[in-house]
């Protein structure tokens, strides 16, 4: 699928000076603790087989928003202490992520030494990708390898202007494992194939809904998603969740759906509240009978049985966004329900996007998975059929190279 993608194993990095973009963007509690360290033990192969090879790690993250200014609260020290639990090895935190301070460190390092720089994004020109600094990154290192999937999709001086200023450049083993379980589910699926897709940025998705139509066997439609569509067709939804932007968008996907003989399904029942709170008055109700000053929040049981029906004889299942208000206990049995449904088919189960991850994590379901992709943004940009800059950067160093032979 990826062809002009070269991967870590094909590149001889022994003894080098490697810099490796990882994700370490992991969620913190209100004390500053690693909430959940996914992210960081998703790089361990890439890490472990560059130690193999003596390489000298230095090692690339952003964490949150510091917005180019320096942030304490924003460090990468809980980052590089989990690190270093995880590997039973040294992880030498870097004062900053540039500069001569950096440089000094780096130069002093021996063969399977690890530094973390300090977060990217304490430098305004990461996020403008600025040549400058992508080129102060790049002149730390021999090789650079780019392994945050989750950040492919940004371009980004650490993602794509840093590739212009080192010789070697590939992609590490955790994008490899994304772009071949994606591959997988899109490019040559075991069919049927069925998509599943829900939650409520329905700008965002219904692009990838009207790309999703061609490649499908089944498309279900569940989540704030389906409200837009009941909204579209013209149904009273009461106060739920709708986006007016997306009605002609969602028109054009039921149209297609219509042409392609495809099989649609959108919910036949909700849990509706009279309010958007945890302690709401709820009750069950058809899809036609939604009340004026109700909201839909989840969908309702008798959906339940029709989804799992749908997904009985997938081979492949692709999942992006919750069946509802899921972080509330009232509205989260729809999604829980999928879940359970997803975990227990004997397809093959992709499951993307941040939300339907934690609701996967809560439901304690997520070794039954067959992957669940570390990438948000980056995963939908891939079904929308967007490159990702990340992954062109590679792709474009790989033809200069090739030029200029
Ligand atoms: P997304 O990022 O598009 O996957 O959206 C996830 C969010 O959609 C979650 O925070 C859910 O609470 C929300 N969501 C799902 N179903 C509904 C609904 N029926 N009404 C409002 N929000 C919803």
């Amino acid at each position: 699928m990826y062809p002009d993608v070269t991967f870590i194993d094909d590149l001889d990095i022994s003894g080098k000076r490697a810099l490796i973009r990882v994700d370490f963007n992991v969620p913190l509690d209100d004390k500053g603790n690693i909430a959940d360290d996914t992210r960081i033990r998703s790089i361990l192969p890439t890490i472990n087989y560059a130690l193999d090879y003596n390489v000298r790690l230095i090692l690339a993250s952003h964490l949150g928003r510091p917005g180019g200014k320096k942030d304490p609260l924003l460090s990468l020290a809980p980052i590089a202490k989990r690190l270093s639990r995880l590997l039973e090895k040294e992880v030498r935190l870097a004062p900053d992520c540039v500069g001569p301070d950096v440089r000094r460190i780096v130069e002093e390092m021996k063969p399977g030494d690890i530094v973390l720089l300090e977060n990217l994004r304490f430098h305004p020109g990461e996020e403008k990708n600025s040549r400058e600094f992508g080129k102060k990154l790049g002149e730390l290192a021999e090789v650079y390898i780019n392994d945050a999937f989750a950040t492919a999709h940004r371009t980004h001086a650490s993602t794509v202007a840093v590739t212009e200023f080192v010789p070697v450049c590939g992609a590490g083993f955790l994008m490899k494992k994304e772009l071949t379980y994606f591959a997988r589910a899109m490019d040559n699926p075991v069919r049927p194939l069925v998509a599943m897709i829900g939650g409520k940025k329905v700008s965002d998705k219904v692009g990838i809904l009207s790309g999703l139509c061609e490649k499908v066997d089944k498309l279900i439609i569940g989540g704030g998603m389906a409200l837009t569509f009941f909204d579209a067709l013209g149904y009273e939804i009461g106060k739920s969740f709708t986006e007016k932007k997306a009605l002609d968008n969602a028109k054009e996907v039921l149209e297609k759906a219509k042409d392609k003989k495809l099989k649609l399904f959108l919910p036949v029942d909700f849990v509706v509240a009279d309010r958007f709170s945890p302690s709401a008055e709820t009750k069950v109700v058809t899809y036609q009978e939604i009340p004026r000053d109700w909201m839909a929040l989840d969908i309702g049981p008798a959906t339940v049985t029709l989804f799992t029906e749908a997904l009985q004889n997938a081979k492949t299942i692709l999942w992006n966004g919750p069946m509802g208000v899921f972080e509330m206990d009232a509205f989260s049995r729809g999604t829980f329900a999928m879940v359970r449904n997803v975990a227990n088919s004997y397809a093959m189960t992709i499951v993307g996007g941040g939300d339907t991850d934690v609701a996967v994590h809560r439901a304690g379901e997520f070794a039954k998975m067959s992957y669940i992709s570390t990438g948000g943004g980056a995963f939908l940009d891939l079904l929308k059929g967007n490159d990702l800059p990340g992954i062109t950067a590679l792709k474009n160093k790989r033809a200069t190279k090739k030029a200029a032979v």
